[in-house]
């Protein structure tokens, strides 16, 4: 199980709002895809709907035509054809009453006389109606023919019974053939009534078949409408939970499901004038995480990891954003010197601090934060962001895992910084750059064997010192473009040298971690030299420990391919890092250079004494060379000459000096230790 940086378990780290989770409210992507794929059937639907209203409405207007056509003789003709003959039957029969309680009852002739008026106004009235209604119809012809017999018969029959002339048998005749005719005429009048009402029932049944027909198709039309709208409404579910979704990734990050840096600039915007402190934060390392486990791993990382913070810093009233990569944002509604600050963010920055295990990796991480408060450190938030920014960078220069709070004298470190990186871009096409050369003297001979090539750089008329720049420009990667200005300096020196006939001399050049791991690093040295026409055994590379030890198997192939060239290598400041003494013994290099933290106090029986001895017997014993730098007082040059070191470099020999001087120091050193030495006049050419 490897142990890089400490991470929350991916585990048992609470689900993040971008994972599973938002499955829950949103969408998946199969019910939006069947909904893509329904389109075509929503607008054939939509089609048929139409199509079927329209068709149905041309069908009810026909179909109400047609009960209209049917239902108007029924009410002009029928129906009061039908009243009128049941009031001609009523008629007949109060008449066929009236004649027959006439039989023996002689006195009421008068009487009967009435009614037979009566019913023979009524008969002509409803003759005359039903011609009308029925034309020449033979029915009502009989009607009238024997109508006009009744009439006829009755009042002479009734005259009869009143004279009491005509025989008893006479008069029943009479009587029997009026009977007979009434009798006749009621039949014919329910003839014609049901003639009559069958007339009225067709109509109705067609009418009534017309409705159901037309009832049918509405419900059918309905059931399809009432499909529709269902399906209408699903589709519309679907389209309006897309456009919620949509409207939640426009100002949410897709991987954690955290408000954006979008919303956090709105957020900002909108906040009332009242105390609040934006506190930004990075992921401490990030960048290697992802570079050796891929992005995939370091996505998994940030969603545990942002999951965890969020929880805490909900927990202290805080909102986080994520803003990007590794990069995030809390805002919490508390003023900065608020002791609940405080806790609210010792807890974020515990809750990175957990250890936690993913793909059999067990992790440590940590984060930085730089916090700024409203209203004491800016009020704009362009001001509060830039900022708590600045803070941040100060808290990740110092290591990161903590927090580090804006502050007036932050800010003047942070703008003198700014102005010097901008200084930086420009130093080499200004002029201001300066190669220094400090020399390296052999104990065993006292004689001058190479230089340390220094950088110096003079912005604004003031010497900035290389612990100022150099870490700077290894930030801000102008160090590769710096590294090459100094090797194609130093090769040019090198190549004048020569060329005047100096003794053989090692330049060492300082090569800082970033340029030699950067891909064209090779390219540049053998550039450098290839336009210098230097000799590659005259300079030397510096790399720190730290640089090989991390590079691995591509570091320790860069420099078997310098050392091919002939190049000679040295590890700097050597016992300030990790060494591996397992892979030392595999690189190629020539030179062990013991940091001038051991040298300064340099005194016999103490601890940096065992340091420096042991380290010369170690780079002896590997068949490497040794020099001390830093040395300064005799008693450190003879301690070292004493301990057999071989070479030292320091103010004791000689300060760094500028390409003039140190061509003077060439001179002087060639005389006074016997070697053959060009003319100074030649050397300063
Ligand atoms: P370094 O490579 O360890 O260089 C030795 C530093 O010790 C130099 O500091 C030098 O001036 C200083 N020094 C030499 N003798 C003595 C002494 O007797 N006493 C004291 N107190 N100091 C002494 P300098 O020039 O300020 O450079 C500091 C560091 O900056 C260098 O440490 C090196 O890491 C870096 N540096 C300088 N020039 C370059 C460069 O061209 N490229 C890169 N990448 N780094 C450079
Ligand atoms: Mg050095
Ligand atoms: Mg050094």
């Amino acid at each position: 199980m490897t142990r890089i940086f400490s991470w929350p378990s991916i585990d048992d780290a609470p689900v993040a709002r971008g994972g599973p989770g938002i499955g829950r409210r949103l969408l998946t992507l199969s019910q939006r895809l069947a909904a893509q794929r329904y389109r075509p059937a929503v607008y054939a639907l939509l089609a048929t709907v139409i199509g079927c209203g329209i068709v149905l409405s041309v069908m009810m207007e026909r179909t109400t035509a047609q009960i209209r056509l049917r239902s108007a003789p029924l009410f002009e003709h029928q129906v009061p054809l039908l009243g009128e003959l049941a009031h001609l039957e009523d008629a007949t029969q109060r008449y066929h009453h009236a004649i027959n309680r006439l039989e023996g009852r002689r006195g009421a002739v008068e009487r009967f006389l009435e009614t037979d008026e009566a019913f023979g106004e009524d008969l002509t009235l409803g003759l005359a109606r039903l011609r009308e209604g029925m034309g020449d119809d033979p029915e009502v012809a009989q009607l009238r023919t024997v109508a006009s017999r009744i009439t006829r018969a009755g009042p002479r029959y009734a005259q009869a019974l009143a004279a009491q002339q005509a025989p008893r048998r006479a008069e029943r005749t009479m009587l029997a053939a009026i009977n007979r005719d009434l009798i006749k005429l009621r039949d014919t009048i329910q003839v014609l009534e049901g003639r009559s009402r069958a007339a009225i029932t067709a109509s109705s049944n067609a009418t009534e078949a017309s409705v159901a027909g037309i009832t049918r198709m509405v419900h059918m039309f309905n059931v399809l409408s009432l499909l529709t709208a269902i399906f209408m409404m699903y589709h519309i579910w679907v389209r309006f939970r897309s456009e919620d979704e949509l409207a939640h990734q426009a100002g949410h990050d897709p991987l954690t499901g955290l408000p954006d840096r979008r919303t956090f600039e709105l957020r900002l915007q909108e906040l009332p004038e009242q105390p609040y402190t934006v506190v930004l934060g990075t992921i401490d390392r990030f960048g290697a995480v992802v570079g050796g486990y891929g992005h995939g791993f370091g996505d998994r990382m940030i969603q545990s990891l942002v999951a965890r913070i969020d929880a805490t810093a909900q927990r202290h009233g805080g909102q986080v954003f994520r803003l990007d990569g590794a990069n995030i944002a809390v805002l919490y509604r508390l003023a900065r010197h608020d002791p609940a600050l405080a806790d609210a963010t010792d807890a974020l920055l515990c809750s990175v601090r957990t250890p936690f295990t993913c793909d059999n990796h067990e992790l440590f991480s940590s984060l930085s934060l730089g916090a700024a408060g409203f209203p004491d450190d800016g009020i704009t938030p362009g001001a509060l962001l830039r900022n708590a920014d600045a803070a941040l960078r100060q808290a990740r220069r110092a290591g990161g895992d903590q927090l580090l709070a804006y502050s007036r004298e932050l800010n003047a470190r942070t703008e003198h910084r700014l102005g010097l990186e901008a200084g930086l871009r420009r130093a080499i096409e200004r002029g201001e750059l300066e190669v220094y050369y400090q020399p390296q003297q052999c104990l065993s001979t006292n004689a001058l064997v190479g230089f340390e090539a220094l950088l110096r750089w003079r912005h604004r008329g003031e010497m900035v010192p290389p612990s100022e720049f150099i870490p700077l420009a290894e930030e801000t990667g102008q160090i590769i473009a710096l590294g090459n200005w100094v090797l194609r300096q130093v090769c040019q020196q090198a190549a004048l040298w020569q060329r005047l006939g100096a003794q053989p001399l090692t330049i060492a050049v300082n090569i800082s971690p970033r340029h030699f791991s950067h891909g064209s690093f090779l390219d540049n040295v053998c550039q450098a030299l290839h336009a210098s026409g230097a000799r590659p055994d005259t300079i030397e590379l510096e790399i720190t420990e730290g640089v090989v030890f991390a590079g691995g198997e591509r570091a320790i192939d860069v420099l078997r391919a310098l050392r091919e060239l002939g190049l000679q290598l040295s590890i700097d400041d050597f016992g300030t890092g990790y060494s591996s003494l397992a892979y030392l013994k595999r690189f190629p290099i020539h030179k062990l250079k013991i940091d001038q933290s051991f040298v300064r106090h340099l005194a016999p029986h103490t601890g940096d004494a065992q340091i420096v001895q042991a380290v010369i017997g170690l780079g002896h014993n590997l068949g490497l060379s040794v020099i001390a730098e830093g040395v300064e007082t005799e008693q450190q040059y003879a301690m070292l000459r004493g301990w057999r070191c071989d070479e030292i470099q320091g103010h004791y020999y000689a300060f760094p000096l500028n390409a003039a001087e140190a061509t003077a120091f060439i001179v002087q050193a060639s005389m006074a230790g016997g070697h053959a030495a060009p003319a100074p006049a030649a050397l300063a050419g």
